[in-house]
C-alpha cells in the first residue's frame, strides 16, 4: 500500500478535525469533525422528509451468508473484510502466545466466521422485506459503518466511513423516477452548501475480467449515477451515488408492490466525504460553514433546559 499522506490533526480530540490512526485508510475524528457530521446528518433527514422514510438501524458487520447470497462475494472479493475468530482450545493458545509475543503468525487456529464487515449501508434490509405485499411505495432510511479493503491511501478513499442510504421499493418506472428525483436534489443540495457538483454515470469496481463487462453493462444501462465534489485540492470524488438495483432484491427476497413487480433503487451519502469537502471548501471553522451545518449552540442562560420526563418524589 502506498505512503498515507499526513492529514491536518489539530488540536487532537479537543476540537480536532482528523486523527491518523497509524493504519493506512483508518481515520478517526475530533469533535469539530463530528459535530460536522452531526450538521450533515440533520440536513440529509430534512431533504428527505419528504418520502418519510422509516429508519432502521445497522449494525457493522453483516451475515457472511447474506452476503454470498446477494453475490457480493462473488464480484467484490477484493473490497470485503472478513472476520476471522479463534477456534483452538486453551492448550493450543498456550502455544499460539509465545509466537504472538515474537511477532510471529497466531492466526492459523483461527476460523472464517458467520459475519463479515458491512461492505453497504442497504443490505441489511432487504431480507426484512422477504415476501412482502408492499400495498404502496416504501422509503427505508438506513446509516451503517462500512468497511472496503480499499488499496489506495487518497484523502476521502478510507477503508471504514459512514453511509447513510435511503433505499425506495417502487414500481419498475416510478423508482427510477424517484432516484433520478435525488440526483437533482443532492446535487441541488451540495450547491446550496458552496459545493460545485458534476454528475456522471458510473459504475462498480466489479473484480476481474468478468467484472469488466458488469461494470460496461451497468454504465451503458446507466443504473448508477455519481455526484461528486472537490475532497482535497484537484480531487473530485463521488459524494453522494444514486443507484437502480433493478429487480435484483426482489426478486432474490420475493418482495412485491401491489400485486406486480416492485423494483429498488437507492441514494447513499457518504458522511465523511461530504464533511471533507465542506472543510476543504469553507475552512475548519464552523462560523464560516453554510448555517444549515452549523452546530446547534445549545440552549442559552436565559432558556432554562425543561426537565421534561424527569419524575421527582
Ligand atoms: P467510488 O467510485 O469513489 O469508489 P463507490 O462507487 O464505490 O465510490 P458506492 O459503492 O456507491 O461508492 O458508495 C456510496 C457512497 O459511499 C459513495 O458515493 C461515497 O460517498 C461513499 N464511499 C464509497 N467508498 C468510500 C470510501 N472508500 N471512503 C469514503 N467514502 C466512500
Ligand atoms: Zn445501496
Amino acid at each position: 500500500m502506498a505512503d498515507f499522506p499526513t492529514r491536518t490533526a489539530d488540536a487532537p480530540l479537543a476540537g480536532g478535525l482528523t486523527l491518523e490512526t497509524g493504519v493506512p485508510g483508518l481515520v478517526a475524528y475530533g469533535s469539530t469533525f463530528e459535530s460536522l457530521i452531526d450538521g450533515l446528518r440533520h440536513s440529509i433527514g430534512r431533504l428527505a422528509a419528504d418520502d418519510a422514510p422509516t429508519r432502521f438501524g445497522v449494525p457493522p458487520v453483516i451475515s457472511r451468508a447474506l452476503l454470498e447470497r446477494l453475490g457480493y462475494v462473488e464480484t467484490f472479493p477484493q473490497l470485503l473484510g472478513v472476520v476471522h475468530t479463534y477456534e483452538g482450545d486453551d492448550r493450543q493458545w498456550r502455544e499460539l502466545v509465545p509466537a504472538l509475543r515474537r511477532g510471529e503468525s497466531w492466526t492459523h487456529r483461527h476460523e472464517v466466521s458467520d459475519v463479515v464487515l458491512l461492505p453497504a449501508a442497504c443490505y441489511h434490509l432487504y431480507p426484512h422485506l422477504a415476501e412482502t405485499e408492499f400495498a404502496e411505495p416504501a422509503v427505508f432510511d438506513l446509516t451503517g459503518h462500512c468497511y472496503r479493503h480499499e488499496r489506495t491511501a487518497e484523502v476521502g478513499r478510507m477503508r471504514s466511513f459512514r453511509m447513510r442510504e435511503l433505499v425506495r421499493i417502487d414500481a419498475p418506472a416510478s423508482v427510477l423516477d424517484w432516484r433520478d428525483g435525488w440526483i437533482e436534489r443532492a446535487a441541488g443540495w451540495l450547491g446550496s452548501l458552496g459545493l460545485p457538483v458534476t454528475i456522471e454515470p458510473a459504475s462498480d469496481p466489479f473484480f476481474g475480467s468478468a467484472g469488466r463487462l458488469m461494470s460496461t453493462m451497468q454504465r451503458s444501462e446507466q443504473l448508477k449515477w455519481e455526484v461528486a465534489v472537490e475532497v482535497a485540492d484537484g480531487l473530485d470524488q463521488a459524494v453522494v451515488s444514486c443507484n437502480c438495483h433493478k429487480n435484483h432484491f426482489s426478486a432474490e427476497f420475493g418482495f412485491r408492490l401491489g400485486g406486480g413487480e416492485a423494483h429498488t433503487s437507492c441514494v447513499a451519502f457518504g458522511l465523511e466525504r461530504i464533511a471533507l469537502a465542506i472543510l476543504h471548501r469553507h475552512g475548519p471553522d464552523p462560523r464560516s460553514w453554510p448555517a444549515e451545518l452549523r452546530p446547534d449552540p445549545g440552549p442559552t442562560r436565559e432558556e432554562p433546559i425543561p426537565d421534561a420526563n424527569v419524575s421527582r418524589t
